[in-house]
């Protein structure tokens, strides 16, 4: 990465995968590749403080609890979160949804009530809505996108309009498209009608400075695995007075105050949310994912992603027969979607793989979006910090080989 203290060749370094491979990951928005420090802090978690969490009255369990809530203390900064306890750790940015789906939708929705989402949803930030809209009568309505991969602003604020929009659920920056969302805008919109706004920071968290005191969101939704954290850990972040108003999603140990047979009274933030015993090492090397991104510097990591992209469209912008998607401007992340026009997307995957080029193709999770494009999907390759301008060049040369295979 150019312009700051650690060199992209000392970045590429701290990633075994990137480092000791010869091929080259082009999967980020599916998931990132680890860093050596995030690896190292899921077994140092196991060799020197393996114990349950919040339980125990002895030493190791003090220090497991110390680690697991420092862990949270440090995903808070990184998002510009000051109160942590507003801050609950999840499987991933699906339970996030469900979770405010659940919790929030069962409670606040009535018959005829309207969640506002957009054509650009990944489908964990859709059928949860769905799931809960059937229960509560409400309805899903959707925001047009736009040919460029913009959301129709105009067909947003019509939307709006209808006086039953109690949700607003967008994501940050879609993973099929790299369009990033005007989401402070929108939120205050969305506000203005008194409607809640949840955003989908799946893609966003590993690629943008997030200010979470200042974005404007009622709730934040994100996954470990995407920012160099291990699977199965995430985060839900809320308001803390609509967090701390909403009963449990999940009931069970740990969320408890007081337990009878027949009823149960619920912890506080942010406990009442992380029912059982929680993924304690992946949220402590979560944490130590945070921490590698603050070092880096996520306005740097940006303006890295976003070099790369543009040089990427540039270039395959010159290939014949490509037909790409998303906006081109300021408002794209680090997300290259096309299709080779008459090839199959799996087939231009497969070829670019015997190629040593890992690429995503299919409907990325977001089958509305190619719905309204006209197309069932695309080949995807998406960009992240330990990707180079020479990781572009392969993909290009590899695709005109693909391009000249099909003729
Ligand atoms: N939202 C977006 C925009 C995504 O890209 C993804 C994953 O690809 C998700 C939600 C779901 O994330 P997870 O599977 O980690 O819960």
């Amino acid at each position: 990465m150019q312009g700051q203290a650690r060199t992209l060749e000392a970045v590429r370094d701290d990633f075994p995968l990137i480092r000791e491979w010869g091929g080259v990951y082009l999967d980020s928005a599916a998931t990132s590749q680890k860093p050596e420090s995030v690896i190292a802090a899921l077994s140092e978690h196991y060799r020197t403080r393996n114990a349950n969490v919040h339980r125990g009255a002895y030493r190791l369990s003090s220090e497991a609890t110390a680690a697991y809530e420092g862990a949270r203390s440090s995903v808070a900064r990184l998002l510009g979160v000051e109160a942590s306890e507003s801050l609950i750790f999840t499987r991933g940015t699906t339970e996030s949804i469900n979770l405010v789906a659940h919790a929030w939708g069962l409670n606040h929705l009535e018959a005829g009530d309207e969640i506002l989402v957009t054509e650009l949803e990944h489908h964990s930030n859709l059928v949860p809505w769905h799931l809960v809209a059937g229960y509560r009568s409400a309805r899903v309505v959707g925001v047009r996108l736009l040919p460029d991969g913009r959301l129709d602003l105009e067909d947003y604020r019509d939307k709006l309009g209808s006086g039953r929009v109690r949700m607003v659920a967008l994501t940050h920056i879609s993973n099929a498209l790299g369009t990033v969302n005007p989401v402070a805008e929108m939120a205050r919109m969305a506000h203005e009608v008194g409607a809640k706004v949840l955003v989908d920071g799946a893609q966003a968290v590993p690629h943008l400075p997030v200010n979470l005191s200042t974005l404007g969101a009622d709730f934040y939704a994100f996954s470990g695995h995407k920012m160099l954290g291990p699977s199965g850990i995430g985060g839900l972040w809320g308001r803390p007075e609509l967090l701390g108003a909403l009963p449990p999603f999940m009931g069970g140990g740990e969320m408890i105050r007081e337990v009878f047979v027949d009823h149960s009274s619920y912890a506080g933030l942010p406990h009442r949310f992380e029912a059982g015993t929680p993924a304690i090492e992946a949220a402590v090397a979560l944490g130590v994912a945070a921490e590698y991104l603050m070092n880096l510097g996520p306005e740097r990591i940006w303006q890295h992603d976003r070099a790369l992209v543009s040089y990427a469209l540039e270039r395959i912008s010159r290939i014949e027969g490509i037909e790409s998607y998303g906006p081109v401007g300021e408002d794209r992340a680090g997300v290259l979607s096309f299709n080779l026009r008459g090839v199959h997307a799996h087939d231009v995957a497969s070829m670019l793989d015997e190629r040593g080029i890992m690429v995503r193709s299919g409907h990325h999770c977001a089958q509305p979006t190619w719905r309204r494009l006209g197309t069932v999907g695309s080949v995807r390759a998406s960009f992240y910090l330990y990707n180079t301008p020479q990781d572009v060049d392969r993909l290009i040369a590899a695709l005109e080989e693909v391009r000249d295979f099909f003729g």
